[in-house]
């Protein structure tokens, strides 16, 4: 049996993130995945280090404020990984929110960007978007606005987080089948393909699988995770020069991305409350055809996209947070959910963008009363 101060269930960026905080306070720390590093939602994303600028239409402020200073905290400590970009919002006379709408949405979102600000929020000359982007029909085009948020690599930015934590002593053992969790009031025992661990503390960031390591092992647990999934497509080429924001007519939004480093366009997401397991998860033709439809809708006949047209599709699981019981309490915003017996420690984590991984380690060690 080997002895560790904390093991953390799961490396995705939470699970490392937390790594790396409680091995930066002098703790042996054990990180555990049935995969690989990042190989779960946190390389499924938009790969966007932003505050959510629709969240602020559902009044999330306190989770936009957090997630704008961890974007200026992640710019600056991974500057080749996170990097600033301007996204372009074209407004046409058919969008459901007008410009002046968005103009306040973006000067509130500059006002909690503070003294963190990346760049300012503006208009943009119509001509200039015309002429850069000709494949968009111009037609009710009303006015062009445009903001700053961060865009990263999911995958790398988890998988570099992960090297800091071993960096920095931590063991991380991947493709491991964890086959039973026993507890008294010392210590957790887990029992797995990679030998036998013991810990007295036992923190489970296994994002939109939280519910089934919960049923299979017999935790104790106050929330419950909403499985809600989107889906990108990915096209060759760069079909824009800069990243878009753009709205559907049901007020929904969807981003298109151009990554010049790899010379491919992605463009999502959608939404969609799933109930089968996670490993049996797959992209749903309808959802493909809804993102197809909804770029297409901006753009003209001759530049209009078709199924054969899509390179790739990657789907993954947003692991939002309920309380058990009620279907109606869904936010964005993570929750840490403590369970002491004796002298052990049981956290879970429901929830937790990419963006705000390092104020959530940094509240993990608060509740569990590790100190730098
Ligand atoms: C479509 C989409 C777009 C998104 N876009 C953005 C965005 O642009 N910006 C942003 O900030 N956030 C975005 N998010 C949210 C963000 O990607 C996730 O909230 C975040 O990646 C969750 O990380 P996690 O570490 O909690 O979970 P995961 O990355 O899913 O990690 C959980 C890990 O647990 C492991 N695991 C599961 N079961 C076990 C077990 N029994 N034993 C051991 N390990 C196990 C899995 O293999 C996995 O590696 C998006 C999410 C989705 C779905």
């Amino acid at each position: 049996m080997q002895n560790y101060d904390v093991i953390v269930l799961g490396a995705g960026i939470n699970g490392c993130g937390i790594a790396e905080k409680l091995a930066q306070s002098g703790k042996q720390v054990l990180l555990l995945d049935k995969e690989g590093v990042g190989q779960g939602t946190s390389s499924k994303s938009s790969r966007l280090i932003h505050g959510g600028l629709r969240y602020l239409e559902t009044g999330q402020i306190h989770l936009v404020y957090e997630a704008l200073h961890d974007r200026q905290r992640l710019i600056a400590k991974y500057p080749d990984l996170v990097q600033s970009r301007r996204f372009i919002l074209p407004i046409y006379k058919s969008s459901p929110r007008p410009a002046w709408m968005i103009r306040i949405g973006l000067w509130m979102y500059d006002l909690l960007s503070g003294s963190r600000k990346v760049g300012h929020s503006k208009t943009e000359d119509i001509s200039v978007f015309k002429s850069n982007f000709p494949a968009f029909i111009e037609d009710g085009l009303k006015s062009v606005l445009s903001y700053v948020d961060a865009k990263t690599h999911d995958r790398e930015l988890t998988r570099r987080v992960a090297d800091d934590f071993q960096k920095l002593g931590g063991t991380v053992i991947v493709h491991c089948k964890i086959e039973s969790i026993n507890s008294d009031d010392e210590h957790f025992e887990l029992h797995s393909s990679a030998g036998d661990f013991s810990t007295p503390i036992l923190v489970n960031a296994t994002g939109p699988w939280l519910n089934e390591v919960n049923a299979k092992f017999d935790l104790p647990a106050r929330f419950q995770i909403r499985k809600v999934s989107g889906i990108h497509l990915i096209f060759d080429g760069l079909i824009v020069p800069e990243l878009m924001f753009m709205q559907t007519k049901e007020k929904r939004i969807f981003f298109i991305i151009p990554e010049p480093e790899n010379d491919q366009t992605l463009i999502g997401t959608t939404e969609r409350e799933e109930d089968c397991d996670m490993d049996d998860l797959h992209a749903q033709e309808s959802d493909i055809q809804y993102l197809l439809d909804q770029v297409n809708a901006y753009l003209k006949p001759d530049h209009q996209f078709q199924r054969k047209d899509v390179r790739d599709i990657y789907i993954g699981v947003r692991p939002l947070v309920r309380r058990k019981g009620d279907v109606t309490d869904v936010s964005r915003e993570y929750k840490l959910d403590l369970h002491t017996k004796g002298n052990t420690k049981l956290l879970h984590i429901f929830g937790g963008k990419l963006t705000t991984y390092l104020s959530l380690a940094e509240n993990v060690a608060d509740v569990l009363k590790i100190k730098n």
